[in-house]
Order: C-alpha cells, then sequence, then structure tokens
C-alpha cells in the first residue's frame, strides 16, 4: 500500500525526489503539476456555502471523509486527521475517536482542492484531529507549503491542545508556523474535564511554553476559548484571564459555541459575548469573536462529516 493511503510520512530524500519529477516552477505557483496525482487522493463531495466561508465535505481515496472549510481573506482550514483521540466534549469530531492518520499527501490534497474554487493565502491545521498527534505528516505538509507552496510562514498556523512534542519539534523546522493553543478556561480542572485525554498541562504552564514560541518566532500566539454558556463565560475567568495572558504576545480568539438541538452545551447569548470581549480589552487582554466559518448551515467541526456517515449508515 502507497505510502499516502498509510499516513506514514515520507523521509526527506523521498519527497525531494518525488518533487524533482515535477515542474519545480509550477509547483512554486499553485502545486497544479501534482494535482493529477492528488485527484487520485481526494475530491469534494459536497461544497455548503455559509455567509462567512463554505465548508467542503472532502472524500479521501479509501472511503473516509474529513472536512475543509474555506475562511475569508484566502484562508483554507484543513482536517489532519479522520476523527480525533483528544475527545474534547463540546467537539463532534472527537466523539468519533480516532480512525486513521490524514497523509501529507492528503493535506495537500485538500489546499489544492481548494485553490481550484480560489485562491489560498494562509493555512490553518484547526480541522478535524490534532496536529499534534500526526506530527511528522503535518510538519511534511507545513514544510513544503511554506518552500514550493509559496505560502508566507506565518500563514501557516499549527493549531494544538498543547502536547509538549510540538515545543520541541517546532523550533527546530526551517519552516516555523505560527502557534494557536487551545485554552478554554484558566481552571486546570475544568480543562481536563473539557479536554479529557489532552496532555494535563496547567494553563500557565501552556501560555508560558506558548510566550517562549511567540517571542522566538516573532509570530503572536492565538489562544483558543470556546465559549460555553455557564461553563467558562462567567466572572470569574474574566477575572482570571488578565492574570494569564495580560503583556503576552498574544490574542484571545473567543469562539462562540455553535449549539444545535440536544447539544450538552449552549452558545451564550449575544450580548454576554460582546460584554466579554469590552471587558478583557479594558483588563489589557487583546481579544476577538472567532466565529467559525460556514457554521450557519453546516455546524462546527465534525457536524457535517457526521451527518454524511449517519446518511450512509441509513
Ligand atoms: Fe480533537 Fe480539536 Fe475536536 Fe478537540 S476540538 S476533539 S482536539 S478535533
Amino acid at each position: 500500500m502507497r505510502a499516502w493511503l498509510t499516513g506514514q510520512a515520507f523521509d526527506s530524500d523521498t519527497w525531494r525526489r518525488r518533487f524533482d519529477n515535477f515542474l519545480p516552477l509550477a509547483v512554486r505557483e499553485a502545486l497544479p503539476a501534482l494535482a493529477a496525482e492528488l485527484d487520485g487522493l481526494a475530491r469534494v463531495r459536497s461544497e455548503h456555502a455559509g455567509h462567512d466561508g463554505s465548508r467542503l465535505l472532502v472524500d479521501l481515496a479509501d472511503g473516509q471523509m474529513v472536512e475543509s472549510v474555506l475562511l475569508p481573506r484566502d484562508g483554507l482550514c484543513v482536517s489532519t486527521q479522520v476523527g480525533c483521540a483528544v475527545g474534547c466534549r463540546f467537539c463532534m469530531t472527537g466523539k468519533s475517536g480516532l480512525i486513521r492518520q490524514v497523509a501529507s499527501m492528503e493535506i495537500l490534497a485538500q489546499v489544492v482542492l481548494a485553490r481550484r474554487l480560489r485562491a489560498v493565502k494562509k493555512v490553518v491545521f484547526m480541522g478535524m484531529g490534532e496536529p499534534a498527534h500526526n506530527l511528522d505528516n503535518v510538519l511534511e505538509a507545513i514544510n513544503l507549503l511554506g518552500t514550493d507552496g509559496n505560502i508566507g510562514h506565518k500563514n501557516l498556523v499549527f493549531s494544538t491542545v498543547g502536547d509538549p512534542r510540538v515545543f520541541d519539534a517546532l523550533p527546530r523546522q526551517s519552516v516555523k508556523p505560527a502557534l494557536a493553543l487551545s485554552l478554554h478556561t484558566t481552571r486546570a480542572e475544568l480543562r481536563e474535564h473539557l479536554l479529557p485525554r489532552a496532555p494535563k498541562i496547567a494553563p500557565e504552564a501552556l501560555v508560558e511554553l506558548g510566550e517562549k514560541y511567540a517571542r522566538d518566532t516573532g509570530y503572536p500566539i492565538q489562544y483558543q476559548w470556546t465559549l460555553l454558556k455557564g461553563i467558562n463565560d462567567g466572572d470569574d475567568e474574566l477575572d482570571a484571564i488578565p492574570r494569564l495572558l495580560k503583556g503576552k504576545f498574544g490574542v484571545l480568539n473567543v469562539i462562540p459555541f455553535n449549539s444545535l438541538e440536544g447539544d450538552d452545551y449552549q452558545r451564550p447569548e449575544t450580548e454576554r459575548i460582546r460584554e466579554i470581549v469590552r471587558i478583557l480589552h479594558r483588563r489589557g487582554v487583546l481579544t476577538k469573536i472567532r466565529n467559525s466559518a460556514g457554521q450557519d448551515v453546516d455546524g462546527g467541526c465534525g457536524q457535517l462529516r457526521a451527518r454524511a456517515v449517519g446518511a450512509e449508515q441509513v
């Protein structure tokens, strides 16, 4: 079985030999010479337009499915695993557990598919899966996109729940991506509950590691905070966040949970979301509201795939 189907990473010589067979200029421009090969790896099963971006449900060669999201300002969110082992309680992808790794070529195939629809100048590794659990393949894809793929290094964003291997590996890469860290709460015990199989690292220690990486690379950390009504939107968190993040080289991305009927968690009211941002700004924490693109039609990460799998099983 070929390496890209097994999820096995190529060593750098193999990778280089493969690319020597393609036209380097064309590869630099838009990876088109790979297109024919990549066509066999992935195809768009369906496209779901939302007011701020489109979700693509992508079929892989073995029948598995992943989601890619076309983000505003020429961004693309790609999936790095089918399913995910971390099991975050608010995430549909986490409910399926890990099904398999997405190979580096399959990650690139998601970029090529998106580039057929429109320009892609930024790639965020925040779709289905924990990139740190598929580190070799993700780093290989990042390396290629940051060199032959012509994407600025700070426009490649590696997202993690805080796996310590990331802080060893990323500084050693020639293409160093920007980093997004899933924080979600200032309380260690709540974080362990919400992210049950993430590394048990205290929020303070996570921010310390992030701060070092941000200072070394010159890219601010994106701290991710999925906002859950009655769970992590309280005044206690608003008091603790500035103690944790004030003065740090980063931005807090508040992502209001996209609740569907029957979900365990709910989205806070719009006025509360705005108030949280106002308060945090006043207290010296750069805070932005980020909605997950395309959520108006398809919900959050993994919901589209879950529906398609459910439909196939009927
Ligand atoms: Fe995995 Fe991310 Fe979902 Fe958590 S939020 S279960 S890390 S895909």
